[in-house]
């Protein structure tokens, strides 16, 4: 083969991240625009182990990455311990809480559960690469950003199905060892 054929058939991240073409998009949140009321329905409509933290659903500017179990731990303690806090309290992943309107209840303060710097390639990081990653740093999940926008999301699961596809597909390869 010619190297620049074998880079052509070379898997990359977009190839291997969700949501697919047809699937429904990222469940992303944003940093400042969500109620108490519409993450715990994010929560209670999907399965996903964590959710992308984003600036706006505009700009899909990534701020981390934060667990769905902490996420859920956390908003059961404030309802149960934190004075005020209802399910139209506004969440906040920012730094600092902007004053509330008046009449508004006391907002919730998340950015503590939220892991700032979470792992993201391109999505022309070819596959072998993302793999050797997940291996050496022993990731969950990697994010796959083009020119700084979030496109989607890789989980180990996604990484071990890729792997037995490849094998699959060519018994003789390096990733079937
Ligand atoms: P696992 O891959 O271990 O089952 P998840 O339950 O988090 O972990 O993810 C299930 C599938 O959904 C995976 O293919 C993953 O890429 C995708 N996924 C994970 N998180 C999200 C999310 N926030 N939005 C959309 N898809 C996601």
């Amino acid at each position: 083969l010619e190297p620049k054929e074998e880079f052509s058939h070379k898997t990359l991240a977009m190839d291997v991240m969700r949501p697919r073409r047809s699937d429904p998009p990222l469940s992303v949140i944003t940093q400042d625009g969500m109620s108490v009321e519409d993450v715990e329905s994010l929560i209670a409509e999907t399965s996903y182990s964590g959710f992308p933290v984003v600036v706006s659903h505009e700009s899909q500017r990534l701020v981390g990455f934060v667990q769905r179990r902490d996420l859920v731990i956390s908003i059961e303690n404030a309802r149960q311990r934190q004075e005020g806090v209802v399910s139209a309290s506004r969440i906040f992943f920012t730094e600092y809480t902007p004053p509330q309107p008046p009449n508004s209840p006391p907002p919730l303060k998340l950015r503590g559960i939220m892991d700032l710097s979470p792992f993201t390639v391109t999505d022309h990081t070819a596959m072998d690469i993302v793999v050797d990653i997940f291996r050496k740093l022993g990731l969950r999940q990697c994010l796959v950003t083009h020119n700084g926008r979030l496109l989607g999301i890789i989980t180990k699961k996604d990484i071990l199905k890729h792997m037995a596809q490849m094998a699959n597909r060519d018994p003789d390869s390096i990733l079937f060892n």
